[in-house]
């Protein structure tokens, strides 16, 4: 479904270039739950950005469906990114002085003009409140980010990436800022979207254990995909075999 084609990124800083994508390919399934790890620096974030058309490959192509989304002018793009891509990050990136079902409204809010949103705030209000139910925060709605836990925050933010019903969801180190337990939750969280809602994710992780659980593991190295054969799931030997 989402595809990544030979991408190179370099940032160039002054006369500072620093290549950190170099001739990367990945496939993506439909409803299929994939985690990226790398050494810092790897260019992980960076991929996760392209994918989600928020940066531009300096080469190479995007395919979502086949059709190529990299080279799409700014307000098509803006409109393909908002319909298909949901975002989650570390440090969850509420705004503090909004309630959690506002900080869940805001992608909505943005979408629509004034009007626009005053004829269909009900409807849209509901659906930030199922979503909150969904994540386990209805008894928290309207409490502001500072009354809340990591893994609240976290939750909050799942339900804002979700409001706008993308079929991808970018998970950029979402358990980084977690205890351990509470980052089992949340990714428990993102396991039911992935089962119950077919959502597709791409998750960023720089823990092995929460990797091991997802359909499958890709790890950047020198630039591109490299097979882990450290981290690949082993296939189960019965005793009869060994
Ligand atoms: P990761 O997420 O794997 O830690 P990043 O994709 O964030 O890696 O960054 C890859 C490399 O690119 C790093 O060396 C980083 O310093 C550099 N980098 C990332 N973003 C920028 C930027 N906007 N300008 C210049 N260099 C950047
Ligand atoms: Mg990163």
């Amino acid at each position: 479904m989402l595809s990544a084609i030979n991408l190179h990124k370099t940032y160039r800083k002054h006369a500072v270039q620093v290549p950190v994508l170099r001739g990367l390919d990945l496939h993506v399934d439909p409803g299929e739950f994939l985690s990226i790890v790398g050494q810092s620096g790897s260019g992980k974030s960076t991929l996760l950005h392209l994918l989600g058309t928020l940066d531009r490959p300096d080469q190479g192509e995007i395919h979502l469906d086949l059709a190529r989304i990299d080279n799409l002018p700014a307000g098509a793009r803006d409109r393909l990114r908002n319909a298909t891509f949901g975002y989650i990050f570390q440090f969850y990136h509420l705004l503090p002085e909004l309630s959690t079902l506002e900080n869940v409204l805001i992608p909505q809010m943005i979408g629509h003009s004034i009007l626009g949103w005053m004829v269909k705030a009900r409807g849209l209000r509901r659906r930030a409140e199922e979503l909150l139910e969904r994540v386990g925060l209805k008894h928290r709605i309207k409490h502001k980010p500072r009354e809340l836990s990591g893994g609240e925050m976290q939750r909050a933010a799942i339900a804002r990436a979700l409001v706008n019903h993308p079929r991808i969801l970018l998970a950029d180190e979402p358990t980084g800022n977690l205890d351990e337990d509470t980052g089992r939750e949340i990714v428990g969280l993102l396991h039911s979207l992935n089962r119950s809602e077919g959502l597709t994710i791409i998750m960023v992780t720089h823990n092995r254990d929460l990797a091991m659980e997802t359909d499958r593991i890709v790890r950047l190295t020198a630039g591109r995909v490299e097979d882990p054969p450290e981290l690949a799931p082993t296939p189960s030997i019965s005793p009869a075999c060994t």
